[in-house]
């Protein structure tokens, strides 16, 4: 059965918690917000999930909503921001509260986690798609730009690449998994990005440079290399990988296309100097890997196992206009 839209909205504003910077929240013409603590400015975000381009079409309707925030949050983690309130524009085919309820509940159930208020939006009816923007502080001096990586600097990335793209890959029937537990697996990291957000923060004032990978690491890794006007360094030896990708091509040479050039992993890659970061808790805690560094040819070169290596990859990402 169909709801009407402020039905909708009733239902969005009720499985909605404010924050205690939140002074009004959904139900108005606009939210208003405190300003953030004195030094620290603004960080703000936007992306858009369309159905079939950035899920699958028969996604849950609580991982649409979880990957919605998920993606948003990835971009302040990459700026070393503390999230606080999100919007979100929603366009729904119908109003149909089986398909939104969950759908809510995977966006605020992320949300909670980071103590993030949805605090406004918009809904409509259209294809299936929703804008969520995410905003966050930081202090300008310790985020976390493209354009700080440094000559010597040490290039690290957290958890494993190439995942989502498997996951994609068995889906659209690209790639064959006869183990139910890898397809699964590698599906989740599709459907449900972990974004790095108390990495980001932990590595704020401390990293050099840093981006989510989205895109693919090559083509997000040189964003980095062009914005710092450096090149770089790779050792494909040294590429995390999760248990689940290495179960499903065991073979190194196979996994690199999806680990290189993969998107939608929402990983950080991290350049910084090796000892800064090697005595943060949090490489200490194994989440970040040594893959490369950064140098002063123009431009990006392999190794493996620290002796250089000709590779020549296919692609280096996504680009939604190819
Ligand atoms: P207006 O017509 O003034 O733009 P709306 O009727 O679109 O207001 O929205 C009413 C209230 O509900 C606003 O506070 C708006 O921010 C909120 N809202 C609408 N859609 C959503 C949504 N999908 N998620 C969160 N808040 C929403
Ligand atoms: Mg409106």
């Amino acid at each position: 059965m169909g709801a009407g839209e402020f039905d909708l909205i009733a239902r969005i504003a009720a499985r909605s918690r404010g924050r205690a910077d939140v002074l009004l929240g959904i139900g108005d013409d606009a939210a208003l917000l405190a300003t953030p603590p004195a030094g620290e400015a603004l960080c703000v975000c936007v992306d858009t999930l369309n159905v079939g381009v950035h899920f699958p079409d028969g996604t849950a309707p609580f991982d649409i909503g979880w990957k919605a925030l998920a993606v948003n949050l990835s971009d302040l983690a990459a700026m070393g921001a503390t999230p606080r309130w999100a919007t979100l524009a929603l366009s729904l085919p119908s109003s149909d509260p089986a398909f939104l309820d969950p759908l809510i509940d995977g966006l605020l159930s992320l949300a909670e986690q980071h103590s993030v208020a949805l605090v406004g939006g918009d809904t409509t009816r259209g294809p299936l798609s929703l804008s969520v923007q995410a905003i966050g502080s930081v202090a300008p001096t310790r985020a976390l730009r493209r354009d700080g990586a440094r000559v010597g600097d040490a290039i690290y990335l957290s958890g494993s690449t190439g995942d989502a793209a498997a996951g994609l890959a068995i889906v659209q029937q690209r790639i064959e998994c006869s183990d139910p537990q890898v397809a699964r697996a590698l599906r989740t990291r599709l459907d449900r990005p972990t974004p790095r957000v108390e990495l980001g923060q932990a590595l704020a004032g401390t990293a050099h440079a840093c981006i989510d990978i989205s895109d693919g690491l090559l083509a997000d890794l040189g964003h980095v290399l062009k914005a710092s006007a450096v090149g770089a360094v790779l050792d494909l030896d040294a590429l995390p990988v999760s248990p689940a990708l290495q179960a499903l091509l065991p073979e190194p040479r196979q996994r690199w296309p999806l680990q290189l050039a993969g998107g939608d992993d929402y990983e950080l890659l991290v350049c910084g100097e090796a000892a800064e970061i090697e005595a943060l808790p949090a490489f200490a805690r194994g989440e970040l890997t040594w893959i490369g560094r950064i140098d002063s040819m123009q431009g990006l070169r392999f190794e493996r196992g620290g002796a250089p290596f000709e590779y020549r990859p296919e692609r280096s990402g996504y680009d939604h206009f190819i």
